[in-house]
Parts: C-alpha cells; sequence; structure tokens
C-alpha cells in the first residue's frame, strides 16, 4: 500500500485537518511554508489527472477543500501545487494537492 493510502486507511496515525467522504487533509511532514497542507482522495490514484479522468466530483472536491482550509486559517493569499510527473517533482505517487500559505511565493516556480 503506497504511504498516503496508509495515512488514509488509518495505519499510519495522522490529524485530519478535513475529512470527508472522499477526501482528505493532513499537514506536510517537511513543510515548505508555515502552512503546508496535502490534500488527498481517499482512493489511489497515481496523479491528479489519472483521478480527473475518471472522478471530476472528487476532483473538485480537492479544491473545495483547499478554498474551507485557507478561508479557515485566514490566509489571504495561498498557492495551490500539483506536481504531476517525476520531471515536475511528484514524489508520492497518490494524488495530491499541495495548500500553501503562510509567505509570499515567488514567480516562476523553482
Ligand atoms: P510531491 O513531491 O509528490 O508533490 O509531494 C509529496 C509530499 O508528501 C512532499 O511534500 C512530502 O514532504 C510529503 N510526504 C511524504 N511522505 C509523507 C508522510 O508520510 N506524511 C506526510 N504528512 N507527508 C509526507
Ligand atoms: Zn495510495
Amino acid at each position: 500500500m503506497c504511504i498516503f493510502c496508509q495515512i488514509a486507511s488509518g495505519e499510519i496515525p495522522t490529524e485530519f485537518l478535513y475529512e470527508s467522504a472522499k477526501v482528505l487533509a493532513f499537514k506536510d511532514f517537511l513543510p515548505q511554508a508555515p502552512v503546508h497542507i496535502l490534500i488527498i482522495p481517499r482512493a489511489h490514484f497515481e496523479n491528479t489527472a489519472e483521478l480527473a479522468a475518471v472522478d471530476s466530483e472528487t476532483t473538485g472536491e480537492l479544491f473545495g477543500a483547499a478554498r474551507e482550509l485557507a478561508t479557515s486559517l485566514g490566509l489571504d493569499g495561498y498557492r495551490i501545487t500539483i506536481n504531476t510527473g517525476a520531471s515536475a517533482g511528484q514524489s508520492v505517487l497518490h494524488a495530491h494537492l499541495h495548500l500553501l500559505g503562510g509567505r509570499p511565493f515567488a514567480w516562476p516556480p523553482g
């Protein structure tokens, strides 16, 4: 089972900041900003493109969860990052969205 499936199943005890039938959110264990939250589908998909191909509702809920979390945390600006594929820096092959906030972000990204 992949590491995020182990988190989703409860095998790795994790505090969830957002939880629904299809979606979970939890803190990244190597935060790149004061707020760094991972938002994932409970079901295993290799990346968000694979998820979006078959389940647009859950794909949309990932963004809805990001909006709710950003609002509840009082973020006035934030960045959502989705690394897809090794060349884009994806290291965990379970679909996820990064919600980053609490500091300014540069553009273009690295
Ligand atoms: P990616 O590089 O695939 O876009 O992002 C994977 C993210 O998952 C990284 O930011 C990494 O720090 C985080 N991560 C990897 N393993 C774990 C884990 O077991 N627990 C948590 N909370 N975060 C993890
Ligand atoms: Zn998985």
